[in-house]
């Protein structure tokens, strides 16, 4: 059985890639010393496959993201230095990033307006390429369909014409190649007749460059697996874990004599230890059908921290676990054993069980238990009553500026440098600061401000149990950045209050009502691993299990709004459409069942950063908040758009101005915004609000953004 992997985290074991890059933009390297360092990483993720599997791609290591680099490799953009390249990905006029696929990835968008499928060129970008001594690795290519897929500004009429062009350029490039892996993730989306039809006359024209072709497919299964494997390729590797489908569609159409079945089976996505008994099963039913099987990873290792070594997690956590190296094991072994026909020497991967009664509340929960007691027609007339806010009242998403002071005094304490009575008071100071600005702007409802939260997720993480958060377990989000998705490994629960400290003091210098901020259960299994041995649904319901305990305590403390963030409600959504329903229930679910205890009186917020708001509009009025926050101004009109078209009847604050912008917004221009949006959305339900937290500002832009804002408020109130 030959083993294959790909896609492993370019990060390295001490995040060694961002400190390249980084000390590049600071000027502490130059292009020669960056590229030293990235060809150095290159060879240890080279050295990290041959040691454990057979066959893997060269070409991997990117300067910062594949989707930019496929784009300059076909012309798209010229960037006449890396200083231009890097503008492109992140300078002032940066393009849009945006999720790649259902994950937590962020890609840079191709912006296509103005370019035609004439001015598409063939440039091989300089990448930094580890030298190969004995033999040569398929190269690895993001495929063309994939790249025009997700990029912008293609009409679909002529989409066909744009991947001809692109093929041509393919082509020309494969024919220095013996071997390539070209990945089309984009093939396990909804994918229409005529996009099939494009897909097969470009693979007929790649096909003429002569390279041994490997098509690479993963996230979900494929729904035209019989055109896919008439494709005139060498082999298909395709995804066993996440397309649950493609196994018996296989075994029902049959896969074609010659060509190379690649099996994805050991998940690139979560951290578990492989079913080596499953996995096996499933080889043993594919050989049926093919004798060219071979063996590799489901979705790209790079979704994975890089390994295992050096973290404390316990004996019983730890042997369940398998990063990126330890996944490379797994192929190995499951290669190694497949061959032998050792079952007996299969690992089973230990069951590391929760504790508490959660279970069961979960599996007694009936409709009743996610359902609010009122109405929201109902609850409006109460809310208003007691909060009395005026028209358009303005607010903020939830953090303030995380200073230098904030993030040095949280590491001092970290490190054990100062007491936890010492951190308290600082928070403290930190959030009574906070609150006297909002004094000083004049807004309406106050937040206290988040500085005791590193992150959103990981916060709440370190306070719950069943848990686990890691050392160094990094993964990129984009470009250098990084985070360290806990790990949910048990069942949940809630030992203390979490956040009723800083937010009832927050509570107790002012006046105005102070929101509970709180991290929304899909946002949290989102951005962390999370446990596969109870369905999904189950683990979101433990999770606000504990969050309605939270909600809870703010009532008691006098906390009259809550917010219960879920930024990332969009991106857990399916690849496919025709899994949207099952997972907007359980989705949906999991916000209510956090507040159906609320009373009445109790206003309930959510706020999500995104802005294709329009496909899920209907799925989020099911969350039955009483106001939500999302992002709008980075998408121009589109969004506002999307509420000509449908009956949005909750209260809404569209994001007047763009946090991800050092800029500071005039008051007219949000005047402007709220204008534009009034027009669509009835001017009662409307919240002035920035487009998502200002956690990664300054004060000093931050201060004269919300003053202006107010003014605006103001004056669109006159
Ligand atoms: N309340 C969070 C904040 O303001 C929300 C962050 C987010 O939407 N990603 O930082
Ligand atoms: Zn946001």
């Amino acid at each position: 059985m030959q083993s294959i992997a790909y896609g492993f985290p370019r990060l390295g074991r001490k995040r060694e890639y961002k400190k390249a890059i980084e000390g590049y933009w600071k000027g502490n390297f130059d292009e020669t010393q960056l590229d030293a360092q990235l060809t150095e990483l290159h060879q240890q993720m080279l050295d990290a496959y041959a040691a454990q599997v057979d066959e893997y791609p060269t070409g991997e290591m990117t300067r910062y993201d594949w989707m930019i680099d496929t784009a300059i490799m076909l012309g798209v953009y010229r960037p006449a230095d890396l200083n231009e390249y890097y503008e492109l990905c992140r300078g002032e006029h940066a393009l849009e990033m945006t999720k790649w696929f259902n994950t937590n990835y962020h890609y840079i968008v191709p912006q296509l307006d103005g370019v035609e499928p004439g001015d598409l060129s063939l440039t091989v970008p300089a990448r930094p390429e580890a030298s190969q001594a004995e033999h040569t690795p398929p190269r690895f290519l993001i495929g063309p369909f994939t790249f025009f897929k997700l990029s912008k500004g293609i009409s679909e009429t002529r989409f066909a014409e744009y991947l001809r062009a692109a093929a041509k350029l393919y082509r020309d490039l494969l024919e220095d190649y013996a071997a390539c892996h070209i990945h089309e993730p984009a093939f396990a989306m909804d994918i229409s007749e005529s996009e099939r039809a494009a897909i097969a006359e470009a693979y007929e024209i790649i096909s003429h460059s002569g390279a041994q072709i490997t098509l690479f497919t993963y996230y979900d299964s494929v729904d035209f697996l019989e055109e896919l494997f008439a494709l005139p390729v060498d082999g298909f590797g395709l995804d066993f874990v996440h397309g649950s489908e493609n196994v018996g569609e296989i075994l029902r159409i049959g896969f074609p004599e010659q060509k190379r079945l690649v099996a994805g089976l050991v998940d690139g996505r979560n951290v578990w230890r492989t079913n080596l008994s499953a996995a096996r099963d499933t080889l043993e039913a594919l050989s049926g059908v093919t004798s060219r099987l071979a063996v590799s990873n489901a979705a790209p290792l790079f979704h994975l921290p890089v390994t295992l070594e050096g973290e404390s997690l316990g004996a019983q956590l730890t042997a369940a676990l398998a990063f990126a190296e330890e996944k490379l094991e797994d192929i190995s072994h499951l290669a190694a054993t497949y061959d032998s026909g050792e079952r007996e020497a299969l690992p089973q991967s230990p069951a590391v069980p929760g504790e508490g009664s959660v279970r069961r509340t979960v599996e007694e929960l009936t409709e009743a238990d996610f359902t609010r007691s009122a109405p929201y027609e109902q609850r409006r007339k109460l809310q208003s009553q007691r909060f009395d806010l005026p028209l358009f009242p303005t607010t903020t998403i939830g953090s303030f500026p995380q200073t230098r002071e904030v993030r040095k005094t949280r590491a001092a304490f970290r490190r054990g440098e100062i007491t936890s009575e010492q951190y308290q008071g600082f928070i403290r100071e930190t959030i009574a600061d906070s609150i006297r600005r909002q004094e000083e702007i004049g807004l309406d409802v106050f937040v206290h401000g988040e500085p005791e939260r590193s992150d959103m997720v990981e916060y709440f993480a370190e306070k719950l149990e069943g848990i686990a958060t890691t050392q160094n377990g990094w993964i990129i989000s984009y470009g250098t950045r990084g985070y360290r998705p806990p790990i949910i490994y048990g069942d949940i629960s809630r030992p203390e209050p979490m956040t009723i400290d800083e937010i009832s003091y927050a509570q107790s210098l002012t006046d105005k009502p102070v929101k509970g901020m709180l991290t929304g259960p899909v946002t949290i299994i989102a951005w962390s691993f999370t446990r596969e041995d109870i369905p999904v649904h189950q683990v979101a319901y433990q999770l606000s299990l504990s969050l309605q305990k939270e909600v809870a305590d703010y009532e008691e403390a006098g906390i009259g709004m809550v917010q219960i963030d879920e930024p990332a409600f969009r991106e857990m959504a399916p690849n496919k459409h025709r899994r949207w329903a099952d997972y907007f229930d359980w989705a949906t679910r999991a916000f209510r069942l956090c507040v159906a205890n609320a009373d009445p009186r109790t206003q309930v917020h959510s706020h999500m950063c995104y802005s294709e708001f329009n496909e899920i509009i209907d799925e989020i009025q099911k969350m039955d908040f009483d106001v939500i926050s999302i992002e709008a101004t980075r998408s121009g009109g589109e969004v506002i758009d999307s509420f000509e078209k449908t009956d949005f009847t909750r209260q809404i604050g569209l994001g007047v101005y763009d946090i991800h912008s050092p800029a500071v917004p005039t008051q007219e221009e949000i005047e402007r915004v709220v204008q534009r949006a009034v027009e669509v959305i009835p001017r009662e339900n409307f919240w002035i609000n920035p487009d998502c937290g200002l956690k990664t500002r300054d004060w000093e832009e931050v201060m004269p953004s919300l003053k202006n804002m107010v003014s605006a408020a103001t004056s669109l109130r006159r």
